[in-house]
């Protein structure tokens, strides 16, 4: 499993391209730069099998029409986003416009799936807190995590944002802490990090310190 980050758009975020070594492709997270991710997929001749999406915030999924209508493949989220990611509601300067939706959402996600796509085997964990219908994609056999805004290398997702709840982070934040120390962890902003480094540096991971 290879793993291909690009940081894109506005908030920096990070779009995930997940492939096999027969050219399958799965892609996380396509928030903004719909060329420069369609480049990247064509570039290395990979064919999108999914397009999986962490969370509804404009800055992970106002990409997603775009690339998915030039790469077609089905898409997944959970419910929970879906009803508003692609609604008004999800404007968030300095993006400008309602993130454009794909032609279907064609897998409610929810937790404790298990998929496999582009031969790939993943856990789907749902983990609310930044955002109501938030997921994280754990994929065991490459000890890989995608967790997008819940868990930063040395912080955590914002809380503020609407839908935001405190105790929701902690859940899902220990839910995380769950995994093998070894996991790697591929953020949806800034530098990948482990399990094991979060667990032992990361000082929104002391308890009570959510408040
Ligand atoms: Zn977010
Ligand atoms: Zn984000």
């Amino acid at each position: 499993m290879d793993v291909e980050t690009l940081e894109i758009g506005l908030f920096a975020s990070n779009c995930h391209i997940i492939s096999n070594d027969k050219g399958d492709a799965l892609v996380v997270d396509p928030g903004d730069e719909g060329t420069r991710i369609i480049d990247a997929l064509q570039r290395r001749n990979l064919k999108v099998a999914y397009y999986l999406i962490t969370h509804g915030h404009v800055d992970h999924v106002s990409a997603l029409a775009e690339v998915a209508a030039a790469l077609p493949a089905p898409v997944a989220m959970h419910p929970l986003d879906a009803k508003w990611a692609f609604q008004p509601v999800n404007q968030m300067p300095p993006y400008y416009g309602t993130p454009k939706a794909p032609p279907s959402i064609d897998r409610d996600l929810d937790d404790g799936q298990e998929w496999t796509d582009a031969d790939l085997t993943y856990r789907v964990l749902f983990t609310p807190g930044h955002a109501p219908g938030h997921v994280s994609f754990y994929f065991p056999d490459a000890q890989a995590l995608f967790c997008g805004d819940v868990l930063f290398q040395g912080s955590i997702g914002r809380l503020d944002l609407p839908g935001g709840n405190v105790k929701d982070m902690e859940n899902s934040l220990q839910k995380l802490l769950a995994l093998p120390d070894e996991t790697v962890v591929y953020t949806g902003h800034g530098p990948a990090t482990t399990i094991g480094q979060e667990r032992r540096t990361n000082p929104f991971l002391r308890s009570g310190a959510l408040g």
